[in-house]
C-alpha cells in the first residue's frame, strides 16, 4: 500500500515521485511505499498551514475543542484498524497497540480539547503605579512536529493535539520507519471537520524531509521526540534561527530496587518496565540495581519470569514480545549483546535471535538479561533501546544514587521501596525528569513530561505543552 502526504486536507504523491520502501518487521517483507518528500513538499505543506493560520488562530476555543473531541472519537471508532496498522508497521504486539497506543492517541486529543478550555494566563497589578499587566498567550503560527517510531501514533498526536489546540497550524513528520497510522490520521481529521491546512503531514527521511522542516525559516517552533544525536543536530540548526525548541530525547533509566519493597508487585512491574514494546520505550528501566540482600533471589525470580515471555508474531494474542522495528535496529541491539560479552557481562538469559515459524525473516530477539561487572561498562551507559536490561547489586543508598546519576541521560527513574524518608531523599536527588515510586509508566497527562541532561530540553504535557505552543506577550496598561 502506498502512503501519501496529507497537505491542505488532500492526499498527494511526493512532487519528485520518489518513494521509500516500508518494511513489515514481523516478516521482513516490503509491504508498501512512502513518499520521499523533498523541500518542495515541505514548502507546500508550509503554505497550506500558513494560509489556514489566520482563521484557525481566531477560531473560538469551544469550536477548536469540539473538533479535537471529534478527532479523538474518530480514533476510538477506528481502534481495530489503527491497532492493526500500528502492529504491522512497528512489529509491536497487537494487544499492546489496542490497549495502549491507540487509546492513548485518542486520549491525547480528548485531553487537549479539554485543557485548552481551562488554559489561563496571568495578570499582575503594579501596585502604587496605577498599572495593570496581563499576559497574552498567542498562537505562534506554523510549527513543526517530528516524532519517532517506537510509539508512532501515541507520540505523533502527543505533539499535534496541543499544537492545534493552541491555535497553531502544523507541518508534521512521523518516522519514516512507521508512517502508517499518521497517514490514516489524515482521513480521520477530515471526517472530524478539521479545516484544511491546519494539520499537514509530510512523509520522508529525517535527513531530507525532516531537515527541510527544521531549517524552514518560517516554521517558528519545533517539537521533536527522538534520539539524542538528532536532537543535538536540531538544536544546532534551529538555534541561530531563534526557533522555540522542545526536545524529548533518549534515556538510560535506572530501576532501583530496595529490599523493603512489595516484592511481587515489583517483580511483575519490572518485567514490564524492562520489556514492554520490546524494550523500545524511552522510559524503560534498562539499568536494574538491586539491594545486595535480595540480589540472588531477585536474579533467580526475574530470569525465570523473563524466560516465560513469549516471543512471537505481533498479530497473535498470546505474544508478549513482538518484532523489533527494523533490521538495522535489530543489528544494533545484537551488537550491544556482543559488546556486553566482550566487557565480561554475563548473559543470564536471552541474547539470541528467534526464528518464528512461518515468519523466518522477521526481526525477533529473545528478551535478554545481562549481569554486568560494573556500572561503567558501555551496555550500562549507552542507550540500547531494545529488549535488553542490565542487572547488578548495590550496597548502600549513596552508592546506588551515584551509579544512577553517573550517565549522560536523565529521563526517568523508578524506585521500589516502602521507606518514605528514603523515597523523599532519593527522588529529590535523582537526576531525572520523572521519578516513579512503586510503579512504572503511570501517566497523568496534566504532569510535566520530559528529561534533563542529554534526555532533552523543555517539558511537554498539560499546560506545559500549551505554554510551549504559545508566545507569551506582556501588555502593560497605565490607568
Ligand atoms: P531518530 O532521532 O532517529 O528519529 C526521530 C525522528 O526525527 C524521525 O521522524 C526522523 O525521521 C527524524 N529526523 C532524523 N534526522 C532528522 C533531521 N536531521 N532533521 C529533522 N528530523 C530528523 O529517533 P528514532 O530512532 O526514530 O527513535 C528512537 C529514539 O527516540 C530513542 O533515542 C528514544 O529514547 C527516543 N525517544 C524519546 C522519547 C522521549 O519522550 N524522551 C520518547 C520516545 C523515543
Amino acid at each position: 500500500m502506498n502512503i501519501k502526504n496529507y497537505i491542505n486536507g488532500n492526499f498527494h504523491n511526493p512532487s519528485s515521485n520518489e518513494w521509500i520502501d516500508n518494511f513489515c518487521p514481523a516478516n521482513g517483507d516490503i509491504y508498501g511505499q512512502i513518499p520521499n518528500s523533498s523541500k518542495a513538499d515541505v514548502e507546500n505543506a508550509y503554505i497550506a498551514a500558513k494560509s489556514a493560520f489566520p482563521s484557525w488562530s481566531r477560531t473560538t476555543l469551544e469550536e477548536r475543542s469540539r473538533i479535537l473531541l471529534k478527532i479523538s472519537e474518530g480514533i476510538e471508532a477506528n481502534l481495530d484498524k489503527l491497532a492493526k496498522a500500528e502492529s504491522q508497521d512497528n512489529g509491536k504486539p497487537i494487544s499492546l497497540a489496542k490497549a495502549i497506543d491507540i487509546p492513548r492517541a485518542s486520549s491525547n486529543f480528548r485531553f487537549f480539547a479539554n485543557a485548552i478550555t481551562q488554559f489561563a494566563s496571568e495578570s499582575h497589578e503594579s501596585v502604587g503605579m496605577n498599572a495593570i499587566n496581563y499576559t497574552l498567550r498567542q498562537s505562534i503560527g506554523v510549527v513543526g512536529c517530528i516524532s519517532p517510531w517506537n510509539l508512532p501514533l501515541y507520540l505523533f498526536t502527543w505533539k499535534i493535539a496541543p499544537a492545534i489546540a493552541a491555535g497553531n497550524c502544523v507541518v508534521a513528520k512521523p518516522s519514516e520507519v512507521t508512517p502508517m497510522t499518521a497517514y490514516l490520521l489524515g482521513e480521520i481529521c477530515n471526517e472530524a471537520g478539521l479545516p484544511k491546512g491546519v494539520l499537514n503531514i509530510v512523509h520522508g527521511l529525517g535527513t531530507s524531509t525532516g531537515q527541510a522542516i527544521i531549517e524552514h525559516p518560517d516554521i517558528k517552533a519545533i517539537s521533536f521526540t527522538g534520539g539524542t544525536a538528532t536532537g543535538a543536530h536540531i538544536a544546532r540548526t534551529a538555534a541561530p534561527m531563534f526557533k522555540k525548541l522542545s526536545l524529548e530525547l533518549g534515556g538510560k533509566n535506572p530501576n532501583i530496587i530496595f529490599a523493603d519493597c512489595d516484592y511481587d508487585d515489583m517483580l511483575k512491574t519490572t518485567v514490564k518496565s524492562s520489556f514492554a514494546n520490546q524494550g523500545q520505550i524511552c522510559l524503560c528501566g534498562s539499568r536494574i540495581f538491586v539491594e545486595a540482600s535480595i540480589y540472588e533471589k531477585f536474579k533467580t525470580d526475574f530470569v525465570k519470569k523473563v524466560k516465560q515471555l513469549k516471543v512471537g508474531h505481533p498479530s497473535k494474542n498470546d505474544t508478549n514480545i513482538g518484532a523489533l522495528v527494523s533490521k538495522p535496529h535489530l543489528e544494533k541491539v545484537m551488537d550491544y549483546i556482543k559488546i556486553a560479552k566482550e566487557e565480561n557481562g554475563k548473559i543470564l538469559c536471552g541474547g539470541n535471535q528467534v526464528t518464528v515459524t512461518g515468519f523466518e525473516n522477521g526481526y525477533y530477539l529473545e528478551p535478554t538479561v545481562i549481569e554486568v561487572p560494573t556500572d561503567e561498562c558501555r551496555v550500562n551507559q549507552e542507550e540500547i533501546f531494545g529488549p535488553v536490561v542490565t542487572i547488578m547489586p548495590f550496597k548502600t543508598e549513596d552508592d546506588v544514587l551515584q551509579m544512577a546519576n553517573k550517565v549522560k541521560y536523565g529521563l526517568s527513574a523508578t524506585l521500589w521501596t516502602n521507606d518514605l524518608k528514603r523515597t523523599m531523599r532519593m527522588s529529590h536527588q535523582i537526576q531525572a525528569g520523572i521519578v516513579w515510586v512503586n510503579t512504572w509508566l503511570m501517566r497523568d497527562l496534566r504532569t510535566p513530561f520530559g528529561g534533563m541532561k542529554a534526555s532533552g530540553v523543555g517539558r511537554e504535557g498539560g499546560f506545559e505543552a500549551l505554554r510551549f505552543f504559545t508566545e507569551p506577550k506582556n501588555v502593560c496598561i497605565k490607568y
